[in-house]
């Protein structure tokens, strides 16, 4: 969505676990959010790092796997209907001379907010780049790290690189509708679904495609296009491949990126708020999860929780200072029973 402005009340950065249950939070308290986050699905670190790995603090669930964890806060927050925007990084921020602030992401949504949350981890997850110099000049046009329109890519001389499930997928999948493809992955082992790989193996056996074990070492260009890569294998040989097109699958990294640069204040590379109302250096802007520092700060699943909850109860007040507080169980109160949508 580009071109026009969501106004809001609440704009989560980052779509983690902790920013899933700030939404919980806020909905209990009657407050809606967006939600945006440059990776294409919701989770963070749960999602994207070890979403089969099984997790034993989660309060109450003796073993919950990662993804499973993710899941289930996204069960939690249906009744709330928040609004993801995914694939896209929060780039721009500012406070606005009313009080309400200004977000901007990659894609071009811009939000008119009443309190912004920053929930981003470790920072936005980036693709892995392809470590060759002058790159960029390429990106988007003939050096691609994620698939926009596979339909681009037909009847092309395609080079991939990687061995997880992206690089193996896309094999797959780009393979028939390719005039070529070659695939390179850096050693012998996958981290790839097996199944895929030996897929990819028969493939390859078959004459249907090649596939090297060598890293990415230069670019073949010509007339400032690109025709190719050069890679080396471990004994140092070199291989000329011609391409029209690069796909690279390295994985992600986290980076703070933008985040940093906003006036928030920082200390080792993360956001400083207070433990009453976890807000930021600047009123209205709140941090909770693994990206804020204060006294005593755990990286935990369950500290973001706890943060989640008393930043909704700030927020509140940041944007109905009028309000009377209320602390209701959700176990009896009826109106919370309404907005969770349980009959009475
Ligand atoms: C291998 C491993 C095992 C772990 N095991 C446990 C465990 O057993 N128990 C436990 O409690 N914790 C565990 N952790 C830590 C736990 O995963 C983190 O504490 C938790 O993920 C923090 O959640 P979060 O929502 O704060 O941030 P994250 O999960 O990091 O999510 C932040 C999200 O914000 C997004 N983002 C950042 N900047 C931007 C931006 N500018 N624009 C858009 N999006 C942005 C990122 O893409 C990301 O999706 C483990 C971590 C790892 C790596």
């Amino acid at each position: 969505m580009s071109g026009q402005t969501l106004t809001t009340e609440v704009v989560i950065i980052g779509a983690g676990p902790c920013g899933l249950f700030q939404v919980f939070e806020l909905g209990l308290l009657g407050i809606g959010a967006h939600l945006v986050d440059s990776l294409q699905h919701p989770g963070g670190q749960c999602s994207e790092l070890y979403p089969e790995k099984p997790i034993y603090d989660i309060p109450a669930l003796p073993v919950c796997g990662a993804q499973e964890l993710v899941d289930r806060l996204m069960k939690q927050i249906e009744p709330f209907h928040p609004t993801f925007h995914l694939g896209q990084e929060v780039i721009e921020f500012a406070r606005q001379e009313n009080g309400r602030f200004h977000v901007r992401t990659t894609t071009g949504t811009t939000f008119d907010a009443g309190a912004v949350v920053i929930a981003a981890g470790v920072g936005s997850f980036q693709p892995r780049r392809i470590g060759i110099d002058g790159s960029e000049v390429f990106e988007g046009a003939s050096l691609h790290y994620r698939v926009k329109s596979s339909s681009s890519l037909h009847g092309q001389h395609l080079v991939i690189f990687g061995g997880g499930d992206s690089a193996l997928d896309w094999t797959l999948e780009l393979l028939s509708k390719a005039r070529s493809l070659t695939l390179v992955h850096r050693r012998p082992e996958y981290r790839a679904a097996p199944a895929s790989v030996a897929k990819m193996q028969e493939h390859v056996a078959a004459g249907r495609m090649r596939m090297f074990e060598a890293l990415p070492h230069s670019f073949i260009v010509d007339n400032g296009a690109l025709r190719g890569v050069n890679i080396k294998t471990r004994d140092g040989t070199m291989h000329a491949l011609p391409a029209d097109q690069l796909l690279v699958f390295f994985g992600l990294h986290p980076k703070l990126g933008p985040i940093a640069e906003w006036g928030l204040e920082l200390e080792k590379k993360a956001l400083k708020v207070d433990t009453e109302k976890f807000q930021t250096s600047l009123p209205g802007v709140y941090a909770v999860g693994d990206i804020n520092t204060y006294p005593g700060k755990k990286k935990l699943i369950l500290s973001g929780f706890h943060e989640a909850a008393l930043a909704a109860f700030a927020i509140q007040h940041h944007l109905y200072p009028q309000k009377k507080q209320f602390l209701q169980y959700t176990t009896t109160s009826p109106i919370m029973h309404q907005r969770l949508g349980v009959p009475d």
